[in-house]
């Protein structure tokens, strides 16, 4: 087993297995415990769970694998998630056995109560920010999901983007239809490719290769944007605008 691994679960879930040096693992988000008690058969300990929002797909698993390790729950303060035994806040750091330590930041916008965590290698961002994408807004406005991305964009470029979905090759259609013109991503699509081809998972993505590709990390350079200015006939005022525009079409681009 390597030291990140992905586990498949759902259509295009992952729940990420991350292995520190005492041989035990986090994982994250288990949105179904089949795949993670599989896993455990076939060796993997679990140290702690981390859970970043509310939604089933990341939580389902919770109360099957309670007994599998004595470890914590550690997850945001929400009502909508049962189970949880250590609430992980903004700004906290979080020491587990085994691992560098972990900060907790607040990125609402797809959920209200969203965190993410990093040791500043990984990142696990749940539903947030995906490769080539960003989650949608289902409780929050695009201006939490803009400073929510503009926080994660800010990690070292060379962090490893784990985030929950199998969601980049579809994103990159609609990165391109953005941007046309952008020869970093063609050289991650061709990378990408490959990988589905051999049935391996598009991710880790990472932060530099986000800020180069992803167009929701794209909004202070309208002129990366010229897909969105012919969509909407004009180019937005602010980055906010233009943010708000690019999720407003995602929603609807098929
Ligand atoms: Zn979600
Ligand atoms: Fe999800």
């Amino acid at each position: 087993m390597t030291v990140l691994q992905a586990l498949p679960a759902f259509e295009d879930n992952y729940i990420w297995c991350y292995r520190g040096s005492e041989g035990a693992s986090i994982v994250v988000d288990p949105g179904d415990a089949g795949p993670v008690l599989g896993a455990v058969a076939n060796g993997l300990r679990i140290e702690a769970i981390f859970i970043t929002h509310h939604h089933n797909d990341h939580i389902g698993g919770l109360s099957a694998l309670r007994g599998t390790f004595t470890g914590a729950v550690f997850g945001p303060e929400e009502d909508r998630i049962p189970g949880i035994d250590c609430i992980a806040s903004n700004g906290d750091v979080l020491q587990i056995p085994g691992f560098q330590p972990f900060h907790v930041l607040a990125v609402p916008g797809h959920t209200r109560s969203h965190i993410a965590y990093t040791d500043r290698d990984v990142l696990f961002s749940g539903d947030t920010l995906f490769s080539l994408g960003c989650g949608r807004l289902f409780e929050g406005s695009p201006e939490q999901m803009l400073a929510s991305l503009d926080r994660l964009a800010e990690l070292p470029d060379d962090t490893l983007l784990c985030c929950t979905h199998e969601y980049t090759l579809s994103n990159a259609r609609f990165a391109a239809a953005v941007e046309p013109i952008n020869p970093d991503r063609d050289r991650l699509l061709e990378d990408i490719q490959a990988r589905r081809l051999h049935g391996r998972p598009s991710l880790p993505s990472r932060i530099g290769i986000e800020k180069a590709c992803n167009p929701f990390l794209r909004t202070d350079f309208p002129e990366s944007l010229s897909g969105l200015k012919q969509y909407l006939g004009f180019m937005p005022e602010s980055r906010l605008a233009r943010f708000t525009a690019l999720r407003a079409w995602k929603d609807q681009f098929r």
